[in-house]
Parts: C-alpha cells; structure tokens; sequence
C-alpha cells in the first residue's frame, strides 16, 4: 500500500514524545486554557474531521450515533472495488443502490447547511488566530462558512475528480453522459466524485500542502475527528512530536486525547463559538 492511501487503523499509535497532559476539569476552565494557547501560539493550523459537521445533521462514521453503530463497519477497499468496475459503481449511483450507510450519509449531505462552529471557525480565520484548516470532511461547510485558507485532503463531495488527470469539476457544471463511467473531457481517463475513497491513495499534493502547514504549526486545534483515519491522522502525530501544543475539541475521548496539551470535552459547536467569544474579550 502506498504511504498516501487512506487506510481506517484500529492499531494503537504511540506518540514518542509525549507531553504532560494539564487536562482541565470543566469545558468553561478548558476553554479558557484553549483560548490562551491559542492567543499565545504564533501559528495555528485546525485539522477538522467529522465531529465538526455534526449539528448539521451529518451523521459521523464512529461514535455512539455514528454510521458504523448503525450499519456496521464497511469494507475498507472500496476505491479497488470502483476501479474493478467503475461502470457497476456509476450505475449504484445512478440508480440509487449504493450501499445504505452511503445513501443515508448522500441524503444528509445535500441538505446540510454549516452550523455554529463552521461559522466560528471562520471568524478564527478572519481575525488571524487560525492560520490554516486542514479538512477531513468532504461535504464542503466549511468553505460555505468562509473558511478561505482550506485545505480539503479527503476532497469534497460537490466536486468530481478526474484519476488520470485530477481535474476537479463543479458537479453543477457537469452533465454526465448516457455512456457510463463518465469520461474526462481533458484526458478521457474516467471520473469520479473528488471525495477520497477507502483504499484511494490522497492526492500526493494535498498531503505535501498540509505537511507543510503542520511543519509551520506551534499550535494545533483537532476538532471533532477521531484521529483514526490515515494518512492525514498522522499529521496530528507529527504536530506533536515537534513541540506544537496540542488542543483537541470532541466530547469523547481519542487516542490523541493522552498527549494533548487542553482537552475541551464538548460539542464544537457549543465550544467553537464559546472560544470566539473569549478571544473576542481578549483572554
Ligand atoms: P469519525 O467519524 O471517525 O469520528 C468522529 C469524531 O467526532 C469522533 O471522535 C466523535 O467523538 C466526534 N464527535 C461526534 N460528535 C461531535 C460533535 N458534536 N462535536 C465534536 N466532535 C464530535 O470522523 P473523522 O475522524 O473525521 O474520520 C472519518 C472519515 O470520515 C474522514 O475521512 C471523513 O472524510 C469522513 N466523513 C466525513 C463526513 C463529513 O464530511 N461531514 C461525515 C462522515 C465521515
Ligand atoms: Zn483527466
């Protein structure tokens, strides 16, 4: 397997140079701690996964209330199984017939509309406290919200993406043909959606733009992911290991949480705009 093929690892990471965990009791005496390590970092860069578009009304794939709790767990080579038969996987999307974790995450995406941590995020990006956010999710909200210095490492969701080429399409000015697979009008390789699937490696230019965030990062904000899914799990990892302080926003706990240095044990979306309003008054 290449080192960018996104891969779901239930092997347990270790991190080589842990930090003391100042772990803080209550979601108001963390917040304050985030806020000051936010305002005293010089150069912060967010990692944003699932977690945070879930009071859209997107379900995440783990948790209590995820997919996987719901479906069961999928099989992990679904990019192998698209290029074994990409026009039996364009005629499941036409016709509707993908698998029901799939239609039911489909169903939620096209009606989701950013909710008060996008938003949130955004005005950290506006007054200069988060200097980059590195996306997990496909579905597009934070770019809704605002959020202009993105990077989308699992793609998104109202794109297409041609595999021989990589060029990426407005799904709203592309007209599929009769013919499936749909073929690329630049190089004639087939189409599929931008978003990564299991088993796809990560385009090599998306991991190399926010290894280079993380290189700059003396701070970052994980918020909402599960620190599972890798490569881009691993960054969070490398982030650590070269001193940069270490938040993590979720309201359970992940293998990050041990090594972090402020642990918000909340819903981004009561914390997020918490953290606006306390920087906002100068903590
Ligand atoms: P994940 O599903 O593995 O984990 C979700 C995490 O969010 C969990 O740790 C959970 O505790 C936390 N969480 C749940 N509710 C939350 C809330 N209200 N606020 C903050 N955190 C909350 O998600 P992941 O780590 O992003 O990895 C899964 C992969 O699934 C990613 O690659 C992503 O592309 C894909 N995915 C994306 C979407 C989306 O675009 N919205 C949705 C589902 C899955
Ligand atoms: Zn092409």
């Amino acid at each position: 397997m290449a080192q960018n093929d996104i891969v779901d690892t239930t092997a347990a990471y270790s991190s080589p140079n842990a930090s003391p965990l100042t772990l803080t009791s209550t979601p108001d005496t963390a917040l304050v701690a985030a806020a000051k390590a936010l305002t005293s970092a010089r150069y912060v860069v967010a990692m944003t996964g699932a977690g945070l578009s879930a009071e859209s009304g997107i379900p995440t794939f783990r948790g209590d209330d995820g997919l996987w709790a719901k479906f069961g767990e999928p099989r992990m080579d679904g990019y192998k199984r698209f290029l074994d038969d990409p026009h039996g996987w364009w005629r499941r999307e036409v016709t509707q017939t993908q698998d029901p974790y799939v239609l039911e995450l489909r169903r939620a995406l096209e009606q989701a509309q950013p909710n008060p941590a996008h938003h949130a995020l955004a005005g950290m990006e506006r007054s200069g406290v988060v200097k980059t956010v590195i996306s997990q999710n496909v579905d597009g909200l934070e770019e809704r919200a605002g959020l202009t210095r993105l990077i989308e490492v699992h793609g998104n969701r109202s794109k297409y993406r041609c595999i021989g080429c990589g060029r990426r399409t407005p799904r709203d000015t592309f007209v599929p043909p009769a013919e499936l697979p749909p073929p690329c009008s630049e190089c004639g390789s087939i189409v599929k959606y931008d978003s990564v699937m299991f088993g796809e490696p990560v385009p090599p230019e998306r991991m190399a733009a926010a290894r280079a965030e993380i290189d700059r990062a003396d701070c970052v904000l994980a918020i909402g992911t599960s620190v599972t899914v890798r490569p881009v799990s691993g960054l969070l990892w490398i982030a650590e290991a070269q001193g940069a302080t270490v938040i993590e926003v979720n309201p359970n706990e992940t293998r990050l949480s041990g090594v972090c240095d402020v642990v918000v044990r909340a819903k981004a979306a009561d914390a997020l705009p918490g953290l606006v309003s306390l920087l906002s008054a100068g903590t």
